[in-house]
């Protein structure tokens, strides 16, 4: 029995990698998803034929109702979640599989203040840490998710907080190591150590705010993913290990990747409170004014334009208005116009937000610009039209050093040409600040919902 169960776990270790594989292109990314969720389902279900497991019938019958209530629960909320509440759904799941290592950490360091040592001494520390990263991943994920739902719209900080932050991240690691190395830890350690664990993953989380939401989720992913593996080293359960390994790793590049993108240090986001209130415009003297323009007299400027570039941004998910898009763009480029699109790596609320959408209306790979691909050509590029798109078209990001996003890299709109800008009134980004670009010379406000505002540029070049 015991080769049988090897061997499904390896299988499962398998179609997770692949799965992943997979899903790093947005042509296979669904069977990725299957293949890796195949992988997850077998794995889950041999773990019952685990030595000693069916012997505790009352056990499997709690577990059994536990999968069945976590199943039909997650099945209904994603069946349910809006595309724009992505972001929450998944720091809110993150944040629970932190939650079950750190359980099964509680668990098994309860019994080690009561005495039991079966564990060894290497596999009680990777406990200790696999709890500590799996408690803070918990905390800090609940309070992401109640930024980004909009439960907590204030960004709080304490006094001195990179200090609190660092001062209680030590003391937890000391009283963690109390309890993983030392043979006299108690049972009231292990709560006080727990509670230090989740209080650190609040006060690290609480200050973020702006655009560094999308790094600290994806931090707070590959923390989940090494919680998951160190327990696994506790429960030798080899699904375990190569799962939360592969999400670790995974999560790791991945949050490279967005700090890279946002020109931001990992350490620096955690430990230096960066960003504004969502939806508290900063101060700022800004010169000129908002401009509006016309949908009708947009949609000539873009017919007598040779290159057009698209900015889509959360605006355009929230209007849903990814088909218009297509729509206008096929109109465009019937009048031999050149239609590119530009994404920036933090537009909308989650990685690949922007991809997502316009791969679902049907536009083609191969017009989708990054920003280091795209930046560079904006001067030559006729009219820049920004769909519900904020904070990544910024400017004060490259020229205000005293911006909260100063640094951030953003798509250069304002060098274009002509600039249009869709959105419904003077409403701010995620970061809260004002954009200058608004209010540049080059630059016509079109407002209107996204959809509303983008059909009624069809409608006017059909007319013309
Ligand atoms: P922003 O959030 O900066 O701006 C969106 C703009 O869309 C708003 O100014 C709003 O203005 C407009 N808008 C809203 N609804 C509509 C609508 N129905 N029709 C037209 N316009 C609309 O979006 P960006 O994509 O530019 O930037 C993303 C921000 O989100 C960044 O700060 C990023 O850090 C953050 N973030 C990103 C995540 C990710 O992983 N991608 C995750 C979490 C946060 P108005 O109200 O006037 O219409």
């Amino acid at each position: 029995m015991s080769t049988f169960i090897e061997i499904v776990y390896f299988a499962a270790a398998v179609l997770f990698i692949l799965g992943l594989k997979q899903m790093s292109s947005p042509v296979t990314a669904r069977g990725g998803i299957v293949w890796a969720g195949v992988g997850m389902v077998a794995a889950s279900l041999v773990a019952f034929l685990e030595p000693g497991v069916l012997a505790h019938l009352s056990n499997v019958v709690l577990i059994v109702i536990a999968i069945a209530v976590g199943s039909a629960a997650a099945y209904v909320t994603a069946k349910r979640v809006q595309m724009t509440d992505m972001p929450q759904m998944i720091a809110i799941y993150n944040g629970m599989g932190g939650g079950a290592a750190a359980a099964i950490a509680a668990v098994e360091l309860v019994k080690l203040a009561g005495g039991d040592h079966s564990l060894g001494a290497t596999v009680q520390v990777l406990a200790v840490l696999g709890g500590l990263i799996g408690a803070v991943s918990f905390s800090g994920s609940a309070i992401a998710f109640a930024k980004l739902q909009g439960l907590i719209r204030k960004t709080i900080r304490l006094p001195m907080q990179g200090m609190v932050n660092l001062s209680l991240f030590v003391a937890t690691l000391i009283v963690g190591g109390i309890i993983g190395f030392g043979t006299g830890a108690s049972i009231e350690m292990v709560l006080i150590f727990f509670v230090m664990a989740l209080v650190l993953g609040v006060l690290v989380t609480l200050p973020i705010g702006g655009a560094d939401m999308p790094v600290v989720i994806s931090l707070f992913n590959a923390f989940t993913g090494l919680a998951v593996a160190f327990e696994g080293f506790v429960l030798e359960n080899a699904a375990m290990i190569i799962a939360g390994t592969v999400v670790g790793s995974s999560g790791t590049l991945l949050t490279q990747l967005m700090a890279k993108a946002m020109n931001r240090q990992i350490s620096k986001v955690l430990f230096s409170s960066f960003g504004t209130d969502s939806g508290v415009a900063v101060e700022e003297d800004i010169e000129g004014s908002m401009k509006e323009i016309e949908a009708n007299d947009a949609a000539i400027m873009m017919a007598y334009a040779e290159k057009v570039v698209i900015i889509p941004g959360y605006g355009m998910a929230v209007a849903q208005a990814q088909h218009k898009v297509q729509e206008l763009t096929q109109l465009l480029e019937e009048r031999g116009i050149t239609v590119k699109f530009a994404i920036h790596p933090v537009a909308g609320r989650m990685p690949g937000h922007m991809n997502v959408l316009l791969a679902e209306a049907g536009v083609e790979y191969d017009k989708i610009m990054d920003l280091d691909e795209i930046n560079p050509e904006f001067p030559t590029v006729d009219v820049a039209l920004v769909i519900g798109a904020n904070d990544v078209v910024n400017p004060v990001a490259r020229t205000n050093p005293d911006s909260p996003i100063y640094g951030m890299p953003v798509l250069n709109a304002d060098k274009a040409k002509n600039c249009i800008v869709i959105k419904r009134g003077k409403g701010s980004g995620f970061s809260g600040i004002e954009n200058h670009l608004f209010y540049a010379d080059n630059t016509r406000m079109l407002y209107g919902d996204g959809q509303k505002a983008v059909g009624e540029l069809v409608a006017g070049l059909k007319q013309l």
